[in-house]
């Protein structure tokens, strides 16, 4: 086997798609790190559910304490009744032993209905208690990730725009650096480059293809070191020999 050899490119051929490369790399990482970047759909997701659960705590709180202010409606209507029947009853205007009776049973179970409504409440005001306390709980949830999300999203926008202008520079770099390759060689670059995770040029490396780290046959380093086109027998990709 023989490696592909594309005679007469030269040193400066391969110096230049060298350089190519190393622009490429590292607009190949800054691509990478731009699509890795959060922009936060989790966080925002977690607010949704933090702002849904302080919506509805404080709802809780609210219906306990207008249950409250219905019971004491309920319980000042019963007291109200209970003076009126009471007035009545030692008024002395009502006679009839039957109606005085029946005044005296109703006067039983209004005051029932009172101890009732008064137990209620009190059981009431226990709730609203741990009602607002669920609710401060849970506004203050609320705001922290709220405020995490803010600082997510302008560490965000800044890597964001940091990472924009890196890409926008080294395009334009890459333009001036491809622009200096031959143009066959250079589809031949990318060809490999396409098939071989982004690297169409590596260095040897003590003997070694630097790309797949396979032992190059006797010859390669000194017909790459004459600046012909050799290409990795195994990874397939163009030789370099690095100035050091
Ligand atoms: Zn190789």
């Amino acid at each position: 086997m023989t490696a592909a050899e594309i005679d007469g490119e030269g040193r400066q051929a391969l110096e230049h798609l060298w350089a190519l490369q190393q622009v490429d790399s590292r607009l190949a990482a800054a691509r990478a790190s731009r699509a890795a970047l959060d922009d936060g759909s989790a966080l925002r997701a977690g607010v949704e559910e933090a702002r849904r659960a302080a919506a509805e705590s404080a709802a809780r709180l609210h219906e306990c304490q207008a249950t409250i202010k219905d019971h004491e409606l309920q319980l000042a209507s019963t007291e109200a009744k209970q003076r009126k029947i009471e007035g009545d009853l030692y008024g002395g205007r009502i006679s009839n032993p039957k109606e005085l009776s029946s005044m005296q049973e109703e006067l039983v179970m209004l005051a029932r209905t009172r101890d009732h409504l008064e137990d209620q409440i009190l059981a009431l005001f226990d709730r609203v208690e741990s009602l607002k306390e669920d609710a401060s709980a849970a506004d203050a949830a609320r705001r922290a990730i709220e405020e995490r999300l803010a600082t997510h999203l302008a560490e965000y926008e800044a890597a964001r725009a940091r990472l924009d202008a890196e890409i926008d520079t080294l395009t334009a770099e890459r333009a001036a650096s491809a622009a200096r390759v031959e143009p066959r060689l250079l589809k031949r670059y990318e060809g490999i480059a396409a098939q071989e995770g982004g690297v169409g040029i590596v260095p040897i490396q003590n003997g070694l293809c630097g790309g797949c780290h396979n032992q190059l046959p006797t010859g390669f380093v000194t017909r790459v070191r004459d600046g012909q086109l050799v290409i990795c027998e195994r990874c397939r990709r163009i030789l370099y020999l690095g100035a050091a």
